[in-house]
């Protein structure tokens, strides 16, 4: 069902940018300055730190548990502030895609209705599968397992809990060891190279911008390629950090293309569609094919590389451009042309 806008009035006139101290919010607090809006950061106690050193935003909201949000006396709040909330991928994690999209009344950066395409892993790859984008083979059965196949689970969140098998039977073992057995997606594991391109879409010009591209560094899978075989421990996908990266430039058209064409799939899939940053976490096979394995619909951490910019947004932009201030750009404009509808949910 498509999500419907609505935005309070006194939001054309001044706008508090917000979002939970965790993941990017450090890039997001000091985009939104940049575009010169009011910023506050809502964190617990264990994080204040990090956002007072950083000298990060304007204003601080503490809460014990970051589902706290949703209670009627904290939104209240957050609407007296004329806040705009930007989530991301520790947002949707605490906080609850289905939480956001139902008990969520502040206004939102982008449509509540994506975040539930891009945690669900089925509905993900129907999203793919339409915007004709490669997906690694699955496998039902642990029968038809006859090469190499990354297991994964629901909500492991950054790879975590993950495990790489070659067979049946050692699929068996290690599905013994887990924690949560029940619902597992048996993966074809492909081998090449990783691109996690950062694209964003803004829907008042109808265009896709690529802004930066990372790739994330894994514990302890990067680890075990300095060892040169001479360890029996197994991969793990713990994502520890970034690296920044850029593609050979006959590979832009085919990143590109599939930044375009999910997009144009979102809107058919959930209307009004995908709004604002999202990534596709690609591998690039020998033969310079790319094979998608999961799409993030909100800011991605990789972009926290790029505070000043990057190698693709100095391109586009003559200013320092990082994801975060992008987004602040948007809902500028988007407030300048009385069509903040078009981007807040
Ligand atoms: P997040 O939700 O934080 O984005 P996640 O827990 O959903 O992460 P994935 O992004 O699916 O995890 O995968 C974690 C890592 O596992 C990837 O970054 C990649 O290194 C590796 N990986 C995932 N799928 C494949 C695959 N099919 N072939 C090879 N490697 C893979």
């Amino acid at each position: 069902m498509p999500t419907k806008s609505k935005i309070p009035e006194g939001y054309n006139k001044d706008i508090t940018i917000a979002t939970i101290g965790s993941h990017t919010a450090l890039q997001i607090l000091k985009g939104a300055k940049d575009e010169g809006f009011a910023t506050l950061v809502i964190c617990t106690e264990k994080n204040r730190q990090v956002y007072e050193r950083f000298n990060s935003a304007d204003d601080m909201e503490i809460v014990k548990d970051y589902k706290d949000i949703l209670s009627e006396k904290f939104q209240k709040k957050l609407l007296e502030k004329n806040v705009v909330l930007i989530p991301h991928g520790s947002f949707v994690e605490y906080v609850g895609a289905k939480n956001i999209e139902k008990k969520l009344a502040v206004p939102m950066f982008g449509n509540k209705g994506t975040l539930d395409w891009e945690s669900d892993r089925k509905k993900a790859k129907v999203w793919l599968t339409d915007a004709g984008v490669k997906a690694p083979r699955e496998f039902k059965d642990p029968k038809d397992i006859k090469d190499l196949v990354i297991v994964k689970f629901p909500g492991a969140k950054g790879g975590r809990g993950y495990f790489t098998t070659f067979c049946e039977e050692d699929f068996s073992d290690n599905l013994k060891l887990c924690k949560n057995p029940q619902e597992y997606t048996i993966q074809e594991y492909v081998v090449g190279t990783r691109f996690y391109p950062h694209y964003f879409y803004s829907p008042l010009t109808d265009k896709v911008e690529l802004l930066s591209m990372d790739i994330r560094y894994e514990s302890n899978a990067d680890g075990l390629a300095r060892t040169a075989g001479q360890t029996d421990v197994e991969p793990t996908f713990t994502v520890t950090g970034n690296t920044p990266v850029v593609v050979r430039e006959s590979l832009l058209p085919k990143i590109l293309e599939m930044g375009d064409a999910v997009v144009k799939s979102s809107k058919k899939l959930f209307a009004p569609g995908l709004i604002g940053p999202f990534c596709i976490e690609t591998i690039c096979k020998d033969d310079l094919e790319f094979v998608a394995f999961e799409i993030s619909a909100r800011i991605v951490a990789g972009t926290n590389l790029y505070v000043q910019g990057s190698p693709y947004s100095q391109l586009i932009y003559d200013e320092p451009m990082s994801t975060g201030r992008r987004i602040a750009r948007e809902i500028k404009i988007a407030q300048n042309k009385r069509m903040l509808d078009r981007i807040i949910y």
